[in-house]
């Protein structure tokens, strides 16, 4: 099997800390509004994660909605964060949060119990806070764009990518492309950028129709031209439905499926796919999906001492798979 006929996954499930957000974008289907959701305990997350240890998950994905920066309660939002990471690090997972925009300092401390980070970076044109995220504060360009240069100064491995289908341009996508790029080859951190196809859900308000995916192994094509090589282009396969697409999204340079776990917590009315459904239709084109871990091996060294523990404990479980 020639190594460019590989496509990765990632085995995870997703904590989610707490649903309220203060965010209100129109195309969401995960928020609450703030105070109108529990947050996960610890004795839950304990619970939780006792079962997945036999269940052969890798990553714990942290996937929060947002606590104002000038709450009061930010502080205790963050702490549950980082505590839910710390116990699934303990427990020898490998945890990556995305919980939108942090302080610098929430970043740093993050990282000492992330295996990796990230943060979509959506679209780079202001005209959607005049849309889609008019009353979205967390959706500023400029600011989604300092997580990324912070994340790269603090040495964090990490993971964005573009929400496609939003109300941008074509021309909007190719300069949000280039502006990762540009990130990248100041810091070299972006392991992965995600091209996410918008799909609308049961609970939104906006009323745009799908992205079509047809439409995806072109700028698929495009990105490839212009991210440096070393970043993973990653499509969910749940949000393209036609097979004969997602075969034509792996010619086209796509080299990564993402989390694959039992729920899409971003998309709940997207499936995703079960793994042997994956094979069916990639090993007849030649194609060989792989498990990986939610960190590049390129970026070991950037990692705490418990993370690099818990890597390499992966790595020997890997062997065997
Ligand atoms: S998409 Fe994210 S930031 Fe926007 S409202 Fe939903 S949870 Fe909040």
């Amino acid at each position: 099997m020639s190594l460019s006929r590989i496509v990765t996954y990632s085995a995870a499930y997703t904590l989610v800390p707490t649903y309220e957000c203060f965010n209100r974008c129109t195309y969401c289907n995960f928020r609450a509004d703030p105070g109108r959701s529990a947050w996960l305990t610890l004795a839950e997350v304990e619970r939780k994660l006792e079962y997945l240890l036999s269940q052969g998950i890798c990553e714990i994905l942290v996937l929060s909605g947002e606590v104002h920066p000038d709450s009061s309660r930010r502080d205790a939002w963050f702490q549950r964060i980082y505590d839910i990471c710390q116990l699934a690090l303990s427990g020898g997972f490998l945890p990556h949060t995305n919980a939108g925009p942090l302080r610098f300092q929430e970043m740093q401390q993050l990282k000492q119990v992330n295996a990796s980070m990230g943060l979509m970076l959506e679209q780079l044109t202001p005209n959607l806070l005049e849309t889609v995220h008019l009353h979205a504060p967390s959706k500023v360009p400029e600011l989604r764009l300092q997580q990324l240069e912070w994340a790269g100064k603090l040495k964090i491995p990490f993971t964005t990518g573009l929400l496609l289908g939003i109300g941008e341009r074509k021309d909007d996508r190719i300069e949000t492309l280039e502006a990762i790029a540009q990130i990248h080859r100041q810091w070299g951190h972006i392991q992965e950028v995600i091209l996410q196809p918008y799909s609308p859900g049961d609970r939104q308000s906006f009323t745009a129709s799908a992205f079509n995916s047809h439409h995806l192994p072109d700028l698929i094509a495009k990105a490839r031209d212009i991210l440096p090589q070393t970043i993973t282009i990653q499509i969910p396969p749940n949000l393209i439905p036609d097979a004969s697409v997602l075969l034509d999204c792996l010619e086209a340079g796509a080299r990564d499926l993402g989390g694959i776990g039992p729920k899409d917590e971003v998309n709940p009315d997207y499936p995703h796919p079960h793994l042997q459904r994956l094979r069916e239709i990639l090993e007849p084109a030649g194609w060989q999906l792989m498990l990986r871990l939610p960190v590049y091996p390129q970026y070991y060294d950037w990692l705490s001492p418990q993370l690099r523990e818990a890597v390499a404990a992966w790595e020997c479980k890997l062997l065997h798979f």
